[in-house]
């Protein structure tokens, strides 16, 4: 299947230099969290101007962690968005708490007013993703934040290298209320930069850092050792039930040369982003990626958005039609009350977020990753014009059988 794939929707970027410092710390003799694990804690840290991180298996482990360390939990209710990836929700549940779905907005992103009117006496939380990379409204959310005494917990799966109002995501130097209290960067392989799996938590709370490592740790407390350091280095005390969420070295090592290249590889997204959209600007069947020109988008996905009503296929035969061609896209994301599992959970019920619905059957994500060639990106182009110029819905033929009425999910959000 792999031949045909002219375009993956994915391929890393590994080098020599993410080679060489695994295998320099293979020969290290220091495997778990280490060294090189305290290094990638450092260098991120500077990256996004955060005051504590804390490196971790993955960000669903961030988010679990997070919610946990806040104290958040049964009888709570948190508002997240229903245009993420299942873990959002999955670690909202985890901790025993309420997910509740509020709407997205014409961006995509978790829509402020839709929140203000699900906020109840149970709300603590609200978890905003930045879909794609592009920033949510972040003033409207630390303001509802502000007025309602929540916490707030950034899904920053998307977001390493973009920039809110002049400051880094994941950024804990801003003024009082404009920061939130934990920001969760995933490095899952296919995200902006990656260890393989890992994930990282920036915060400007220096004890719910503490306590987020200490979590990941089964909960054991560190500071034992020095309180007590007559009894030497083999002490250590459970202080709660914790987990066990920490990142390698190994895979530290891969993030410490990542992070090397992350401004340059933001760089080609952005490029091939910005190819991508001035072909398909002028097209009328086709809408392209919203932007925001006050904040810095990560460029992790390009989500490309189809005029349905002017065209005589469905988002599914579009796929399949670049797939024909070698081009391989995917779909960013089916809302959570779609899932079976999240639709028998009333506060994830479809009523809720109309807009996601009927963005979802509009939306396919193109490849774009550092490591394809400017003729990849052309090749997506040109395929993507010529299935639009084949596949013109005309508007004088009557749609007795229009090939676009499909199957399944993909007509959930219509009519
Ligand atoms: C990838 C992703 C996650 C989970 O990241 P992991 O590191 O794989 O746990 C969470 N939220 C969103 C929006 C994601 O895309």
């Amino acid at each position: 299947m792999d031949d045909e794939c002219k375009v993956p929707f994915h391929r890393p970027s590994i080098g020599e230099e993410e080679i060489r410092e695994v295998e320099a710390a293979l020969r290290s003799g220091w495997l778990t969290t280490g060294p090189r694990t305290h290094q990638f804690e450092e260098d991120v840290a500077r990256y996004v101007d955060a005051a504590r991180t804390v490196a971790l298996s993955s960000a669903t482990a961030g988010l679990h962690l997070s919610l946990a360390a806040l104290d958040i939990g049964s009888g709570d209710e948190v508002i997240t968005t229903p245009l993420t990836f299942c873990s959002t929700v999955n670690t909202i549940l985890q901790v025993g708490a309420t997910p509740v779905l509020a709407d997205v907005a014409y961006d995509g992103n978790l829509d402020p007013r839709s929140v203000a009117v699900r906020i109840t006496p149970r709300t603590k939380a609200i978890v905003p993703v930045h879909l794609a990379g592009l920033p949510c409204d972040m003033a409207s959310i630390w303001e509802l934040a502000r007025q309602h005494k929540l916490r707030v917990i950034e899904d920053a799966a998307h977001a390493i290298g973009s920039r809110y109002d002049g400051h880094p995501i994941g950024s804990s130097r801003r003024g009082d209320g404009r920061r939130s209290d934990s920001v969760v960067f995933s490095f899952y392989a296919t995200k902006n930069l990656t260890t393989g799996e890992g994930g990282m938590v920036a915060t400007g709370d220096e004890e719910l850092a503490d306590r987020i490592r200490s979590l990941s740790l089964h909960g054991i407390d560190r500071s034992a050792w020095n309180r007590y350091s007559s009894r030497g280095n083999w002490y250590y005390e459970v202080r709660e039930l914790g987990f066990k969420y920490n990142l390698t070295d190994i895979q530290s090592a891969i993030g410490i040369q990542q992070l090397k290249k992350l401004e340059r590889m933001i760089g080609l997204r952005t490029t091939y982003a910005s190819v991508y959209t001035q072909a398909f600007a002028d097209m009328e069947e086709l809408e392209v990626p919203p932007n925001d020109h006050r904040s810095r988008h990560a460029w992790h996905l390009y989500i490309l958005r189809l005029n349905l009503d002017k065209l005589a296929i469905d988002r599914s035969q579009f796929i399949d039609e670049l797939r024909r061609r070698g081009i391989c896209a995917s779909v960013h994301f089916i809302p959570i009350p779609l899932h079976p599992y999240f639709a028998t959970q009333t506060t994830l019920a479809s009523y809720s977020c109309p807009e996601a619905l009927r963005l979802y059957p509009r939306i396919l994500s193109l490849p774009l990753f550092p490591a394809m060639t400017l003729d990849q990106v052309l090749l997506v182009c040109s395929s993507v014009k010529d299935i639009v110029q084949r596949n013109k819905r005309s508007t004088s033929v009557a749609l007795s059988s229009p090939a676009g009425l499909g199957q399944g999910l993909d007509h959930a959000g219509r009519n």
